[in-house]
């Protein structure tokens, strides 16, 4: 008998239907002899809802009534998906957040799971129960409801799978798998059937939301192997592993994008030592990640240009903190806000020379202007005008052989 944690994303329980036909799958589990932790998103749409309702009640809700607001959904379709398991024969319970707990620390909207107590719901499983857990759901040391970032509901998953040591973590969802694009957008995208827990970290962390970045971070930590799979369709899924379980034959693994970004560049910046510093510390204390950062090298020896890019909606947020900072000089800000970020990513890369130029060069011919360009081991980003994004993505993809 193996203990599994089957996670149920929105989509997979957007309507009642769907709630009924996840039961049928969870009870399938059940039946084969398998002790089941069920993790829920909320309803397919109602997070965003949520937080719509709260914007038009102010555009300074509070985070920590925030929390309160959105983990609800997750409430709701807790509740829901125990009654379709009851009817049809499944004896199931669920458990809040604070009745659990599942304890987090940081900050409100934006906590991680650091314990989960495992008491009740060991007793309920071993009884043969299915246990149901909100995913995204928190509770501070202090006692507020948190809720641990958008898409937690994986990172809910893998944390239960590591504290009850499961066997298997299956992310259920509304596509196959990982593919190799986002299928939606880039039909010819094909899916893989095996990726290593560094390549979907950078693939998540890059723009493929199929599995949540911190998720994947956590199982690659404590080596939690994962599966994606659909709710809808019978076909295998992806399975999600450390490196040494994985032949490359192919360079290139996947193509990610975001269009969620926005490039700020300070012309006219002092060229000393401790500036850059000057200019992104303040920038970090108000808890605003910069990714890209690129400075050009000055022509006349005392002033450069830096540019850097970080996430759209923090662009006021970004130029406020710049301008009130009275320790940095410079001669004009600009800022672009419709840039988007496209990336490459495969392991074959680290063995493979070339493939910055043929990326690049298949950008070029496709009349595609880079505006920054970052790199790791294993992937090449860069940034160009949203306007070309897909265009990119579909170019990208055929040149590196994965339609
Ligand atoms: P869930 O609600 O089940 O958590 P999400 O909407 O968070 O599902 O993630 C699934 C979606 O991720 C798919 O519908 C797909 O559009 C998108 N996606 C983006 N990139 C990829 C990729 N490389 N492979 C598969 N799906 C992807
Ligand atoms: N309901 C939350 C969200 O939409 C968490 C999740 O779905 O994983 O972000
Ligand atoms: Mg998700």
């Amino acid at each position: 008998m193996a203990k599994k944690v089957l996670k149920f994303g929105g989509t997979s329980v957007g309507s009642i239907e769907r709630i009924i036909n996840a039961a049928k799958i969870i009870k399938r589990e059940h039946e084969d002899g398998n002790s089941i932790i069920v993790i829920v998103s909320a309803m397919a749409g109602k997070t965003n809802e949520l937080i719509d309702q709260s914007k038009a009640i102010s555009k300074n809700f509070t985070r920590r009534e925030l929390d309160v607001l959105l983990t609800s959904g997750e409430q709701v379709s807790s509740a829901l998906l125990c009654g379709a398991l009851n009817e049809i024969g499944v004896k199931s319970k669920s458990w809040m957040n604070w009745q659990i707990p599942i304890i987090t620390e940081g900050e409100n909207t934006n906590s991680r799971i650091i314990n989960i107590n495992k008491e009740k719901i060991n007793k309920f499983i071993s009884d043969g129960g299915v246990a149901v857990i909100p995913g995204f759901q928190g509770v501070s040391i202090n006692g507020d409801i948190t809720s641990i970032g958008r898409g937690g509901s994986d990172a809910t998953a893998v944390a239960v799978a590591k504290i009850f040591n499961a066997d298997s973590c299956e992310i259920y969802t509304d596509v196959d798998g990982v593919y190799s694009s986002d299928p939606n957008k880039i039909p010819v995208a094909k899916k893989i059937d095996k990726i290593s827990y560094e390549e979907m970290l950078e693939l998540s962390s890059l723009g493929a939301k199929v599995m949540q970045s911190s998720a994947v971070q956590t199982a690659m930590i404590h080596d939690i192997p994962l599966e994606v799979k659909s709710t809808f369709t019978n076909r295998k899924g992806t399975k999600i592993f450390g490196q040494e379980n994985i032949d490359y034959n192919k360079v290139i693994t996947g193509v990610a994008y975001s269009k969620d970004e926005a490039k700020i560049t300070l012309i006219g910046v002092q060229d000393k030592p401790g500036v850059a510093a000057e200019v992104f510390e303040p920038i970090s204390k108000s808890q605003i990640n910069i990714d890209m950062v690129i400075q050009n090298v000055s022509s006349d020896g005392k002033t450069t240009d830096l540019t850097f890019t970080i996430k759209r909606e923090e662009l006021d947020k970004t130029i406020d903190t710049i301008k009130n900072n009275k320790k940095i000089k410079f001669k004009e800000l600009s800022f672009k806000k419709d840039v988007s970020k496209i990336s490459i990513v495969g392991a074959g890369m680290v063995t493979t020379p070339g493939v910055t130029y043929k990326m690049f060069r298949a950008l070029a011919s496709e009349n595609i202007n880079i505006l920054a360009i970052s790199t790791s081991e294993i992937k090449i980003s860069v940034i160009i005008n949203d306007i070309d994004t897909l265009r990119a993505v579909k170019k990208l993809h055929s040149i590196f052989e994965l339609d």
